[in-house]
């Protein structure tokens, strides 16, 4: 199967909620991760996950410190 899903996408940032561009940071792994949000500089931590049978990933976005 082609896999030609972009790693840019356009995510909300859980503290402050400006959207931003995220570039995903993953090579096809999952992964957890932090960034650092462009707007406000807090911490986002970035989870990466491949469903089952997904050509492209699932983000989820959290604060961290809930
Ligand atoms: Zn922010």
């Amino acid at each position: 199967m082609d896999s030609d899903w972009r790693p840019e996408r356009t995510a909300s940032c859980p503290y402050c909620g400006e959207p931003f561009l995220l570039v995903v940071d993953t090579d096809g792994a999952e992964a957890d991760y932090v960034e650092d949000c462009p707007v406000c500089c807090a911490p986002i931590e970035v989870a990466v996950r491949w469903p089952l049978g997904a050509d492209e990933p699932e983000l989820t976005l959290r604060r961290g410190d809930d």
